[in-house]
């Protein structure tokens, strides 16, 4: 049986990640258990034609953005989105950073993320969602928000999942 020959760098040349069954992704990839177990499927909103976004669980920078340590002793921090995307794209071109095309910063599939240009990311601004979308994606209306002290905002709908998670356990 043959294995599939299109290497990543064809891939990305072509302008996208060849879609790809995830469950094949997790058997090719090098990334830790540890990283994977704190994934999870969810439908995209923004761009449903880019397949599930990949929400993360874990540790996150404060402003949104999944954290993960890994290489030995786990010493070097690096962004989930930025791993997942050298494990199954390749090296992110010098000098660009990756947009979330999903507009979900919580998002670590690598289909979802673009390199793009400094200006090209702020022009984007996914900043500017990120003020009125929670880092899953969900809208921030008047509904669905919960305001904290020291101006911090939550989301509804997440604040109930993680109750439900701490209740009931997964
Ligand atoms: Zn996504
Ligand atoms: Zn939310």
């Amino acid at each position: 049986m043959s294995v599939a020959t299109d290497s990543p760098r064809d891939v990305c040349a072509s302008g996208g990640v060849t879609p790809r069954n995830e469950v094949v992704m997790l058997f090719e990839t090098t990334l830790p258990l540890g990283l994977w177990s704190r994934l999870t499927s969810e439908p995209s909103e923004y761009r449903p034609d880019l397949g599930p976004c990949w929400i993360w669980h874990g540790a996150t920078n404060g402003k949104g953005y999944g954290k993960f340590r890994i290489g030995p002793w786990g010493v070097s921090p690096d962004y989930v989105y930025r791993l997942t995307y050298k494990a199954f794209v390749g090296a992110i071109p010098a000098g660009l950073i990756l947009d979330h095309l999903c507009r979900v910063s919580l998002c670590g599939n690598p289909r979802h993320v673009e390199p793009v240009t400094q200006q090209e990311n702020c022009r984007r601004g996914l900043q500017g969602v990120l003020t009125t979308h929670c880092p899953r994606g969900h809208a921030y209306s008047p509904e669905n928000l919960i305001a904290r002290p020291a101006g911090k905002r939550d989301c509804k709908i997440c604040h109930r999942d993680r109750m439900r998670v701490r209740h009931h356990g997964r």
